[in-house]
């Protein structure tokens, strides 16, 4: 045991390593038109089936020479015109030009284009001022961009909006993806009320199903919503049975601590098994990872910045590995000079929210405010987690921080 680590709290780092221990991604595919694969992860490799561009073409508007032609004068008439679409198909005489648009087939034996700026049309000809004219200007080679047979994109990555033009621009309508894999998630708590209800004494809204199911969603996976829970252990067992089997991963907040109503974690340990239940993570301790029969399962903690923090930083790595995507990247830390004190004792490692910005050329990063774990605005408002080392102490104003960007889950 190191010196700050606290007796039954397992270190994030080896809970991170324990949720992907055995985790297999999915195998099922589905092929789905390009427009709709958005988010999707591939099942194999795009290669290119032509080359791209496919033809040489010109990247100007202007006039399609030989460049021995221009040597021996600098007035050429108009022979004909390549357009984009329509090419120049004529015999091509000698000490003559062809009028070119953008994206038009180069005609046979042009070695340059000129750009109409550099040319005037007079009574026997286009006068060219432009006459020392380099090998193939403002010619865009066959192939230039993506020779047949690259790969394009490989197997594992999920599809940005980046993506699906350059798949378009191959010809390729149709990609064959994984399936998304499906996430049931519910809300426990007898304070709980849905959204458009009223609240009685004692109650609030159950807002982490919201937050939940939009991270599932940023996440590449399906959420399957079964809605609140009350604090009853018969309807919690039947619930987790019940999403175990229309699931990969079922996933809980709330009742997973040690409260009088927390039966989580019980129920978890008789129908499956517990891998572990407590972290050294603030906030976020109470985090229950273990299986059901048929499906995995991540209970979070009920209060809504633990729940959210801890389905960001544990719960998204697991769902990026079960959806196949090799290409997933944990978030980007960098060192900022921070201008708020952070409260901290050693222990567990911390994930305050921040506000990062540049200044002078540095980073700085200063506190949202209020860092409770029941406090949602800390989350709404931050850029950035300020990462403290479980090691840590207080921070003081002027000190270095870790801040960790928030990746395109959560970020605008
Ligand atoms: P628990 O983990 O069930 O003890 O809940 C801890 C705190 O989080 C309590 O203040 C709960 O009222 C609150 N909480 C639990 N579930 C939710 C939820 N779904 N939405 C908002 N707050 C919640
Ligand atoms: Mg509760």
């Amino acid at each position: 045991m190191g010196c700050c680590d606290v007796p039954g709290l397992m270190p994030i780092e080896d809970a991170q390593e324990k949720l992907l221990a055995d985790i297999q991604p999915v195998s099922d595919t589905l092929t789905l038109p390009i427009g709709d694969a958005i988010g999707y992860v591939l099942a194999d490799d795009i290669c290119s089936p032509l080359n791209v561009p496919p033809f040489d073409n010109s990247a100007m508007d202007g006039y399609a020479v030989r460049r021995e032609d221009i040597c021996a004068q600098h007035t050429l008439p108009i022979a004909g015109k390549s357009m984009a679409g329509t090419p120049f198909d004529k015999v091509w005489p000698k000490n003559t030009c062809v009028r070119i648009m953008t994206g038009a087939q180069i005609p046979n034996g042009c070695d340059a284009v000129i750009m109409q700026e550099n040319a005037h049309v007079t009574e026997s000809g286009v006068l060219f001022n432009e006459t020392d004219l380099k090998p193939m200007q403002n010619i865009r080679p066959v192939g230039d961009d993506i020779c047949q047979e690259d790969v394009v994109l490989t197997k594992g990555a999920r599809l940005t909006a980046r993506d699906i033009p350059m798949i378009a621009t191959l010809g390729i309508a149709n990609v064959t993806v994984l399936k998304k894999p499906v996430v049931a998630f519910f809300s426990t708590g007898d304070e709980l009320q849905p959204l458009g209800s009223e609240l009685g004494a004692g109650q609030i809204y159950d807002s982490n199903r919201y937050g939940i199911k939009a991270l599932i969603e940023q996440f590449g996976c399906e959420p399957l919503d079964l809605g609140i829970i009350a604090d009853n252990p018969k309807q919690l067992t039947e619930t987790f049975m019940h999403a175990q089997q229309l699931a990969d991963v079922v996933l809980t907040s709330g009742g997973v601590s040690v409260g009088e109503a927390d039966y989580t974690k019980d129920i978890l340990g008789q129908l499956g098994e517990i891998n572990f239940w407590k972290l050294a993570i603030k906030p976020g301790k109470p985090f229950a990872f273990g299986t059901l029969p048929q499906a995995w399962f991540c209970g979070l903690p009920g209060n809504p910045v633990s729940a959210f923090i801890t389905c960001y930083v544990l719960v998204q790595p697991l769902l990026a590995k079960l959806a196949g995507h090799t290409q997933w990247q944990a978030p980007v830390s960098i060192p900022a000079i921070t201008h708020s004190s952070f409260k901290k004792s050693p222990g567990r490692t911390d994930y305050q929210r921040g506000i990062y910005h540049i200044e002078n050329g540095q980073v700085v990063v200063e506190s949202t405010g209020n860092q409770s774990s029941g406090a949602f605005r800390s989350m709404s408002l931050a850029n950035c987690f300020v990462v403290l080392e479980r090691e840590r102490g207080r921070v003081e104003v002027g000190e270095t921080v870790n801040i960790e960007l928030f990746n395109a889950s959560i970020s605008a």
